[in-house]
C-alpha cells in the first residue's frame, strides 16, 4: 500500500544563496526578486508524491547568518533530511565553502561521538544544491570546471548534487522529489 511518511527537513547555507528562495518556490510555486533575510529561521511544510509513498515536509528554512549558528542544530536534529544551499555566482566560492562546513557539520551529528541516536541521524539524506543556475554568466569560474568539483564533491561526501534555480524553478521539485525517493521506507 501506500505509505505516508513524515520528513523533516533543513536548508542550509549561507546568507543569499537562495534557501528561502527555492522553499518559496517549492512550497508556494512563486519567486520575488527582493526576498527578506530570514531571522532566525521559519517553518513550511509540503506534501509531495512519489511511486510508493507520500512524504509530508516539514521544512525548516534556517537564516544563515554566522550570529544565528547557535541554533542551527535546534533545526537540523532529528532531520531526515537536508538541503545544502550555496549560489553558483558567488566570488572566490565563498558559498561553496559554506556549504561545504556544513555538511561536516551534519556529518559530525551523524557520528555517535558528536550527538548519540536518535539525536544525530548517520543515515540522514543530503542534498547539495548550486543555486541560480539561471545567472549562467555571472559565473565567475566556467560552468563546467565548477559543476565538475561540486559533483565530485558530493560524491565523496554521499550528497547528491543538482544545479537548481528558484527563479526559472528548474530542478526545484526535482530535487524534493529525489530526496523523498531516498528517504527510509520505515
Ligand atoms: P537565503 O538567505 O539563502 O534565504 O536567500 P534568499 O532566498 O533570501 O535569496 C537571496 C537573494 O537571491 C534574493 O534577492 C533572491 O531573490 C535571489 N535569488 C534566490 N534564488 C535565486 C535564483 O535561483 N536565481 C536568481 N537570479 N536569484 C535568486
Ligand atoms: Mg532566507
Amino acid at each position: 500500500g501506500n505509505k505516508n511518511i513524515n520528513a523533516k527537513l533543513v536548508l542550509l547555507g549561507d546568507v543569499g544563496a537562495g534557501k528561502s528562495s527555492l522553499v518559496l518556490r517549492f512550497v508556494k510555486g512563486q519567486f520575488v526578486e527582493f526576498q527578506e533575510s530570514t531571522i532566525g529561521a521559519a517553518f513550511f511544510s509540503q506534501t509531495l508524491a512519489v511511486n510508493d509513498a507520500t512524504v509530508k515536509f516539514e521544512i525548516w528554512d534556517t537564516a544563515g547568518q554566522e550570529r544565528y549558528h547557535s541554533l542551527a542544530p535546534m533545526y537540523y536534529r532529528g532531520a531526515a533530511a537536508a538541503i545544502i544551499v550555496y549560489d553558483i555566482t558567488n566570488q572566490a566560492s565563498a558559498s561553496f565553502e559554506r556549504a561545504k562546513k556544513w555538511v561536516q557539520e551534519l556529518q559530525a551529528q551523524g557520528s555517535e561521538s558528536y550527538f548519540k541516536p536518535p539525536i544525530g541521524n548517520p543515515n540522514m539524506v543530503m542534498a547539495l544544491a548550486g543555486n541560480k543556475a539561471d545567472l549562467l554568466d555571472a559565473r565567475k569560474v566556467t560552468a563546467e570546471a565548477s559543476t565538475l568539483d561540486a559533483q565530485v564533491y558530493a560524491q565523496e561526501n554521499g550528497l547528491f548534487f543538482m544545479e537548481t534555480s528558484a527563479k526559472t524553478a528548474s530542478n526545484v521539485n526535482d530535487i524534493f522529489y529525489e530526496i523523498a525517493k531516498r528517504l527510509p521506507r520505515v
